[in-house]
């Protein structure tokens, strides 16, 4: 069993959260998945919730979005030797930026495994206001099976559901957590996607972040005790 916590999202039931828009989880007790829009939320959230960013080994960043990477140079500037796990296509701009902080930095082009029971899937392509955007999601392998974290779910929820179960077919597929990206979807739509989770047999779901209100109402109706809610604190046994 693995903990997986909520450190920062826009989802937040205690005001004493900083709240803002994005998403940052830590997995065990080594590994932060995003880290929402600022270094100043994350840190407070951080201090917090207890976890101090000496204790982090790697930091793997969804994609190239600011409400994802903001959170960044406040673990650069407090612990230099962690490992940075991006995608191969993040922008130029944003390698410059991580550079001078000398850590180590994992530029992950195929679905690979980036840790003990961590795997990436590796950057899937979507289409972003005219640009193609990079984007990987994190898979984490327990006792219990595969848990999915994702960022925005940018290059679509069911195609990312869909190459976890093609590389891990024989898992019983635990959870699926994170922003699925659905704003703007019809109910028939959104019913679809549902029943792709059920086809593949994802046992509970999270939807937070930018998966959108209509889209969460619909995981819950079919989901009923296996829907769970992901705000900031929020701890998940994996
Ligand atoms: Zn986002
Ligand atoms: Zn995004």
């Amino acid at each position: 069993m693995m903990k997986l916590q909520v450190v920062f999202n826009n989802e937040v039931d205690d005001s004493k959260f900083a709240v803002g828009w994005g998403l940052s989880c830590l997995v065990g007790e080594d590994f932060l998945f995003d880290t929402g829009e600022s270094p100043d939320y994350l840190e407070h959230n951080m201090e917090i919730l207890g976890i101090d960013p000496a204790q982090l080994k790697t930091v793997m960043i969804s994609h190239d979005h600011w409400d994802h990477t903001g959170g960044l140079w406040y673990i650069l500037e407090q612990n230099p030797n962690i490992e940075l796990v991006i995608c191969t296509g993040f922008s130029e701009e944003f390698k410059k930026q991580v550079k001078p902080y000398g850590i180590k930095i994992r530029e992950v082009e195929n679905f690979s495994q980036i840790g003990d029971n961590f795997w990436s899937t590796g950057p899937m392509v979507s289409n972003y206001s005219g640009d193609l955007l990079q984007e990987q999601s994190l898979v984490v392998k327990t006792d219990r099976g595969i848990a999915l974290i994702t960022g925005c779910s940018h290059p679509g929820i069911d195609n990312i559901l869909e190459k976890v179960v093609e590389q891990f077919p024989s898992d019983p597929f635990y959870l699926a957590v994170g922003g699925f990206h659905l704003v703007n979807h019809q109910r028939s739509e959104l019913l679809m996607i549902c029943s792709k989770f059920k086809e593949l047999k994802v046992q509970k779901v999270a939807p937070t972040h930018c998966t959108g209100q209509d889209a969460q109402n619909v995981f819950e109706e079919i989901y009923q005790e296996n829907y769970l809610t992901a705000e900031t604190g929020k701890i998940f046994e994996i």
